[in-house]
């Protein structure tokens, strides 16, 4: 359920495996933020392709050892305190209290955090209770980033999702007992069947809830996941695309109203006394922003100064190593990847990329002439701007970033 889990593999990646601190030679790494993956969910979702499976139980108490001994290792990499913590999945509130806190632990003593570190940890509504919440808290959790996907029972029900819409109050409620005011609550859009009045009436449902984080996807078929093989057995027909962008403009229409900044192309962050960035999600802004973040558990992804890895997807495999994780899809970027990525990735920004790494971005070879066609017909639709020393996405051109986004790399 990570932003990080969908940048790796991109380029071309060297087929050989090797362990993750392997792959790490060469560069000096100047890692600001740690992903943790938890691979165990209680359910499989239908659209689901993250590396998640069916929780058994049986395997919590080695998955934290091993994270334990991972952690060890790679923490020599790790040279300045980290700024943000993002432990994502699968659910890693699924783990058992204890299983949870030894894992937090275990973050907490492996690597350095700078004082008031963004420390996020990824929750379906139904596996929050007092005693997680406890957990977390006591950890140095500070933010919690929950999957409501809708608030509507049929939707629910599309998507495999186990909750009932209540379900989210609920876990916010206890949330914020605990102490953990940060929420951010996840929504999907253009489920098949859904109606731009009960997506209007799902934003309304979060702005009830008073949270000051929003991420809103519109629902993508993966190659292979139940919901994809449903769609193309004729079981039902996708939405449809004009309602899908009417559905994000009225996100952004209502979210603005509600004093939210729309920062991200699937991000809101709500203003606080006028800082629009009070409230964005530092440990995202990691991967937007192209900066190195160490990976640990079994299929994370990492990327330090151009090296991306991903940890090997398979638990077992992973369960079976010492030390470092086996890692696959290990890339070691070009300068034109690089300056794609830079592109693809700072874009999606509403506050764009400074003009001059714009303009170096586009001095680099035949690659940089297409995509400057690519940007100055963008500019000249009305899609882009350069402004307050910026190449950046209008407000119209957010709804369609990612048809744009596609052209530029
Ligand atoms: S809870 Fe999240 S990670 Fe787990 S199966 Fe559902 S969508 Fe995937």
């Amino acid at each position: 359920m990570d932003t990080a889990l969908t940048i790796a593999g991109q380029g071309s990646p060297d087929s050989v495996s090797m362990p993750a601190d392997r792959a790490l030679g060469g560069v000096e790494p100047r890692f600001e933020g740690l992903y943790l993956h938890v691979p165990f969910c209680f359910h499989k979702c239908h659209y689901c392709d993250f590396y998640s499976f069916v929780d058994r139980e049986d395997r919590q108490d080695a998955y934290a050892a091993r994270i334990d001994a991972e952690l060890a290792t790679m923490s020599r990499f790790v040279h300045a305190p980290l700024r943000t913590v993002f432990v994502g999945g699968g659910t890693p509130t699924l783990l058992r209290p204890d299983v949870l806190r030894r894992t937090l632990e275990s973050v907490r003593t492996r690597v350095p955090l700078a004082a008031g570190a963004e420390w996020t940890v990824e929750a379906n509504p139904e596996t929050v209770t007092a005693e997680v919440a406890a957990v977390l808290v006591a950890s140095g959790v500070n933010r919690v980033s929950l999957g409501a996907q809708s608030f509507h029972e049929r939707h629910l029900k599309t998507l495999e999702r186990w909750h009932d819409p209540a379900s989210v109050a609920r876990a916010v409620g206890i949330l914020r007992d605990a102490g953990i005011g940060r929420v951010n609550l996840d929504l999907i859009f253009g489920i098949p069947g859904e109606t731009l009045a009960e997506w209007e009436a799902d934003l309304r449902a979060v702005l009830a809830l008073g949270t000051d984080h929003l991420s809103c996807y519109g629902l993508t078929y993966e190659a292979n996941t139940a919901m994809t093989v449903r769609m193309e057995r004729g079981e039902f027909e996708p939405c449809d695309d004009g309602l899908e962008a009417s559905m994000l403009e009225r996100a952004a229409a209502i979210l603005r109203d509600a004093g939210f900044a729309h920062y991200e192309v699937s991000n809101w962050a709500r203003v606080k006394d006028g800082d629009p960035h009070a409230e964005e999600c530092r440990h995202n802004m990691l991967y937007w922003r192209n900066r190195d973040w160490l990976a640990i558990g079994p299929s994370a992804s990492g990327h330090a100064q151009g090296v991306r890895w991903k940890n090997v997807p398979r638990l077992g495999d992973w369960l079976a190593a010492e030390g470092a994780s086996p890692a696959v899809d290990v890339e070691h970027a070009t300068p034109d990847m690089r300056a794609g990525e830079r592109l693809m990735m700072g874009l999606r920004l509403r506050a764009g990329l400074p003009l001059a790494e714009v303009d170096e971005i586009l001095s680099l070879g035949a690659e940089g002439a297409a995509r400057a066609r690519a940007i100055h017909a963008a500019v000249e639709e009305g899609m882009m701007e350069r402004a307050d020393g910026a190449l950046r996405f209008t407000e119209r051109g957010m709804m369609l970033a990612n048809m744009v986004l596609a052209k530029l790399v």
